[in-house]
């Protein structure tokens, strides 16, 4: 039997927006940055679960660098909403375009997925949807909804798009009760037209403000990549302006860039500058600080949460409102 393969056939192009940037060089990563190669019999066990499943997750389309040690502790971080993103930031590497319609479905099937994988702690996210009237506000309540039901136990982290233009839509998903919100501001604000520019800053901290005014109780947690260029004193202004929304947790990572065409490193921080961000965080008043070269938002997101509630009780006792 002869195949015959059609070499004038391309594959889809992932991020079609960025084809006309000119490549920049990927800088050689340091000691510090380089992981070791997915082997693990739990890294196994999770990956057949998600691909037998079908379900999507942000460790294999943002390409993280944890997914070895995550999945070995069958921790995988899921996408909700599909796997192709209306926006298009310069540093991520989720495909992006226009995503087909909502599965109806979905929401039942993660419950089931969370079930069978007996998660203490889930963390949920999704690609930005700007082209549905709630952002996917409703999509990500019943998700949660479903979850609790399915099971009760478990605690629901989330990390969301910020819902830019869409009424009313946090207020949903406030309302669906997650444990932890989670929306990453990613960079300090100089950089936001460059890194970030379907997006603005005071939006997403106004975001995670409102969280904590309509559910005092609901953990908030948000983190920026550090390399972009950004300065020091820019990163402790955005810990500053965290704080007065009244975030709980701070999570501070070293950026590492996918392709060619995504922004270019500046440069990579090192070991003990993180500490050092560490410190200053916590001096200013986060209940949880996460900062280091490999830090991703919900890397160990599980013990982190056993933390943060540790942390909470006691700094507050049993009623933090
Ligand atoms: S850090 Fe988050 S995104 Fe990366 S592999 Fe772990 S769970 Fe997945």
């Amino acid at each position: 039997m002869t195949t015959l393969i059609d070499t004038n056939q391309k594959m889809p192009v992932r991020h079609p927006e960025k084809q006309n940037r000119p490549d920049s060089e990927i800088l050689r990563k340091p000691a510090w940055i380089r992981v070791k190669a997915p082997v693990g019999k739990g890294y196994a066990a999770t990956r057949k679960i998600v691909h037998d499943k079908g379900l999507v997750t942000v460790c294999e389309e943002a390409a993280c660098p944890n997914m070895g040690e995550c999945w070995d502790k069958k921790h995988a971080t899921l996408m909700i909403m599909g796997d192709t993103c209306t926006r298009a930031c310069a540093f991520c590497n989720i495909r992006t375009g226009l995503p087909g319609p909502l599965d109806v479905d979905e929401p039942k099937n993660v419950a089931k997925a969370v079930f069978e994988m007996g998660l203490n702690h889930v963390v949920i996210t999704s690609v930005d949807r700007d082209d549905l009237e709630d952002g996917g506000a409703a999509h990500f309540a019943k998700t949660i909804a479903a979850i609790r039901e399915r099971t009760p136990s478990t605690t629901i982290e989330i990390l969301t798009p910020d819902f830019l233009r869409k009424d009313g839509a946090a207020e949903t998903v406030i309302d669906a009760k997650p444990d932890v919100f989670n929306h990453n501001l990613e960079t300090v604000p100089s950089l936001y037209h460059s890194i970030r520019p379907g997006a603005r800053y005071f939006h997403s901290l106004r975001l995670l403000q409102k969280v904590k005014e309509r559910e005092s109780t609901q953990f908030t947690k948000s983190g920026i990549m550090v390399g972009l260029g950004e300065t020091k004193a820019e990163v402790m202004q955005v810990m500053d302006d965290m704080r007065s929304a009244d975030i709980d947790f701070i999570t501070i990572g070293q950026y590492l860039q996918p392709t060619r065409k995504h922004a270019p490193i500046a440069r990579f921080w090192e070991p003990a500058e993180f500490k050092a961000l560490e410190v200053i965080a916590r001096s200013k008043g986060f209940l949880m600080v996460s900062s280091s070269p490999l830090t991703r938002s919900s890397h160990h997101a599980g013990d982190d949460f056993a933390r943060l509630r540790a942390a909470r009780l006691a700094k507050f006792g049993a009623n933090p409102a």
